[in-house]
């Protein structure tokens, strides 16, 4: 898989990534894989990745502030 961007090639890494969910509320995503560009730095998430995170960050309170949630594969 190609970036999207520079066209340099994606690897797969393991990264911790903050998604923010209101006006205060942020979640910080543990242990997610995604694929970054060796290059310029671009990531991408893949759709299966993104279906999970986001049935996650569904379960997080939003009158929590900062909430910490590991993704497990
Ligand atoms: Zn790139």
């Amino acid at each position: 898989m190609k970036c999207h961007v520079c066209g340099g090639n994606l690897e797969s890494q393991v990264t911790d990534m903050p998604f923010k969910l209101s006006t205060r509320t942020i979640a910080i995503l543990k242990d997610l894989p995604v694929l970054q560009c060796g290059r310029c730095g671009e990531y991408v998430i893949e759709d299966p990745v993104m279906e999970k995170v986001d049935a996650l960050l569904e379960k997080v309170d939003n009158a929590t502030e900062l909430e910490i949630v590991r993704f497990a594969a």
